[in-house]
This record gives C-alpha cells, structure tokens and sequence, in this order.
C-alpha cells in the first residue's frame, strides 16, 4: 500500500511538473515507467499534446536525454501514425529522447511488421500503451478513397479499401478525395478498424490488453488545429 501511495504520489509530481513548461522534463526512467499504467501513459501524451496546442513546449536538454538512454531505452508507449510531414508524434505530444517508439507508414496501415513492432514495444520493452493515431487530410486515405494505382502503393491502399467501403454515410456522387467530410469519416473508420486488427491478429497484444497490462486506443489529429481527439477510453 505506502508503494502504492508513494508511486502515485511520484506520479501527480511528474503529472504536474508537465504543466510547468520551464521545468526541465527528463526521459522516464525504468523504475518510473515501472509503476505507470495505461491511463497514466495516456494523460502523460494528453498533457504533451495540451502544451504542443498551447505552444508551451517542454524546457528539454535532448543531449542530456542522449546521456540518460545511453544505456537504454524505456519508452512508454507505441504510436502508429502516418508518414505525413505534420504529423511526427514526437512534436504533436511534444516528447523527448527515449520517450515513445514511433512507428511511421503512409495511411498508418496495419501490417505484420508494425504489429510485430509492437509485440516487441509491449512485451519486450514494457511499453503501457498503443496508440493508432489517424490525421485529418490525409493523402493515403484520399488516394484510397479514388482508387489511386501507383506502383507499390496499389498494395498499401488496398488495406485502406475496408474502411472506405465501411463508410455508409457519404452517396455515390460524393464518394472522392475532394469531399473532406468523406475522407476524414474514412480515416476515422481506418483508425477503428486497426485498433481491432491488432487485437484480432496479435494474440500476444490481445491478453495483455485483456489482463490490464497494456491499452490500446484509437485517435485522430487535426492537421488544422494540432489538437488530438482520442476516440473512447482505453481498450482493457
Ligand atoms: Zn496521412
């Protein structure tokens, strides 16, 4: 119980020190991340995307960072996202060195590689939560929604295709890139289906998420006003 009480007591000092954007944020050491859970991993990339909106990024030695995760890396969380040039996870939760894996591919697909990647994130680096984050404006979903053929990217957009024909709401005429609503309806449908993939095809991920050990959550960035919208609470 006082280990509990003492972690948490760690935790809302870390919590609150990210609200003060002149105080030096470290990378989380092992012995940190070792009491957070899935919801704490969660608020911590809340409160980097609430200072990333406000323009109150972290005061960060990233060379001191280079130093602590010298030894070893220690991230809390897992983020898919998309190649797009806006959308680097690093600045819109405004982390450092050593602080999140970031898995990057156009559309932020699901493939047995990413799904790996995330096996070792979770299982083997101790990583408390994934994240499938979508964008607004998106060029592979816009290129999926007009059935775009380009060299390997057919394939690429072919795993976009479900989440195009699972959106029911859009008529036939309206069904193209130029219609913003359609495409962002897409991508949201996209970010859901692949939270679902990787539950469905990682056995691995499935119990852990099942017995608490990690979450998964879906979310959405406003490539027009930097904000994050995640989706609903944590998988569990
Ligand atoms: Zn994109």
């Amino acid at each position: 119980m006082y280990n509990l009480i003492k972690s948490n007591c760690t935790f809302v000092k870390f919590i609150l020190k990210q609200f003060n954007p002149t105080y030096n944020l470290k990378t989380l050491d092992k012995n940190e991340k070792e009491h957070l859970t899935p919801e704490m991993a969660l608020q911590i990339l809340k409160n980097g995307n609430e200072r990333f909106v406000n323009n109150l990024e972290a005061d960060r030695n990233l060379l001191e960072q280079v130093n602590a995760t010298r030894d070893g890396q220690s991230p809390f969380a897992i983020i898919l996202s998309c190649i797009d040039s806006r959308t680097s996870a690093e600045l819109i939760f405004d982390q450092g060195l050593g602080d999140i894996f970031s898995v990057r591919i156009a559309g932020n697909v699901i493939n047995t590689d990413v799904i790996g990647s995330m096996e070792y994130a979770c299982k083997l680096a101790n990583s408390k939560l994934i994240v499938v984050l979508g964008h607004t404006k998106c060029g592979a979903i816009k290129g999926a929604c007009d059935f775009v053929e380009l060299g390997s990217l057919t394939e690429l957009l072919t795993k976009i295709q479900p989440a195009v024909y699972a959106e029911k709401t859009t008529p036939t005429e309206l069904r193209n890139s130029k219609n913003l609503q359609f495409v962002n309806n897409v991508s949201a449908i996209n970010v859901k289906k692949s939270v679902q993939a990787i539950l469905d095809r990682s056995y691995i991920l499935e119990q852990m998420v099942a017995s608490g050990a990690i979450g998964i959550v879906g979310g959405m960035y406003d490539i027009e006003t930097g904000k994050v919208d995640f989706y609903e609470d944590i998988h569990h």
